[in-house]
């Protein structure tokens, strides 16, 4: 039973709503966009291993988990690509979605890439990020029955080339996902009963926290208003008569505003005033301002020049 649906990271929101604001010509505009790029490659990959679950045979009785997020309990945070849990184990997936060489080094504690062009690069070692994960699970859950955690380390991309790596953790493609499934649910008993195992899914959602990711450069760098969409959000809009409105290309809508918010609670915060509403917005009028706040019909936290307006993470959909 899937418990959690795969959606973007949050890390991934930011850099899409970035990626509209942020000059080409920023400074760092290749380095987001390098961010963004990889970030994407990873949910695509991440989406094309999730096919794997859906008819797969002899699941018996389980609970999945896509993208599950946590915080220890020293405040750091976790994100599990996937997690599987049934009466016999828990399973952890990192995945991995590369083009090119994968050598991991238990030793040096490194995984290295080598690109189809020949360039190599190191990153941390994904199994080392396996284990922390699975540490920190077992104290979230205090998982006193001994259900045993199992990890792996999966490749997205078929084209990836497994080179020199562990032998004593299980590192495969995609394809291998079954097969190495099935072998688990063979070769371990039965730990916990069905009402334990609902308890337990019902404990890990429970405990489910999305990172907040906010983007490591001055805000003072991104552009302002409400974009249009069918210039590739480079030109701002005006708000005329009601109605935003592209001198550019010429299209008038309401809804164009909605996406300026949530780039706003992204980027920013979930929070605004009037004032920073019509800085951010370019309105020069406080009761247009209101007008427009008001008919959003969002929550509103404080009273006359202390309100604030909570911007909903589903603005998309109001
Ligand atoms: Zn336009």
């Amino acid at each position: 039973m899937l418990l959690l649906e795969r959606t973007k990271s949050s890390k991934l929101i930011m850099l899409e709503s970035l990626m509209r604001r942020l000059a080409p010509a920023d400074s760092d505009y290749s380095y987001f966009k390098e961010s963004y790029q990889r970030q994407v490659a990873g949910f695509e990959g991440e989406k094309f291993v999730d096919r794997e679950w859906f008819d797969m045979p002899n699941l018996g009785s389980h609970y999945l988990f896509f993208n599950y997020e946590f915080e220890n309990k020293f405040g750091f945070p976790h994100q599990i690509d996937t997690l599987l849990l049934t009466t016999k184990f828990l399973l952890i997936l990192e995945i991995k979605n590369i083009s090119g060489q994968v050598d991991i080094d238990e030793d040096k504690h490194q995984m290295i890439i080598t690109r189809p062009d020949g360039t190599l690069k190191s990153y941390r070692n994904p199994l080392d990020q396996i284990r922390r994960h699975s540490q920190h699970l077992i104290l979230l859950t205090q998982l006193n029955v001994s259900l045993p955690i199992v990890g792996a380390l999966v490749f997205s991309n078929p084209a990836t080339i497994i080179g020199n790596v562990p032998k004593n953790f299980p590192i495969f493609h995609s394809s291998g996902l079954r097969f190495f499934v099935q072998k688990l649910l063979k070769n371990y008993p039965e730990i916990l009963q069905e009402k334990r195992l609902e308890k337990l899914s019902g404990d890990l959602l429970s405990k489910l926290k999305r990172q907040e990711v906010k983007p490591t450069i001055n805000l003072s760098r991104i552009k302002k208003g409400v974009l249009c969409e069918n210039c590739h959000f480079q030109i701002e809009m005006k708000y005329q008569g009601g109605l935003w409105h592209c001198a550019e290309c010429g299209c008038r809508n309401k809804k164009s505003i909605l996406q300026a918010f949530h780039d706003y609670r992204v980027l920013v915060s979930n929070k605004i005033t009037n004032s920073e509403f019509r800085e951010f917005f370019g309105i020069e009028s406080i009761d247009a301002a209101s007008k427009i706040l008001i008919r959003l019909g969002i929550e509103t936290v404080g009273e006359k020049r202390g309100r604030h307006y909570l911007i909903p993470p589903d603005i998309f959909t109001k």
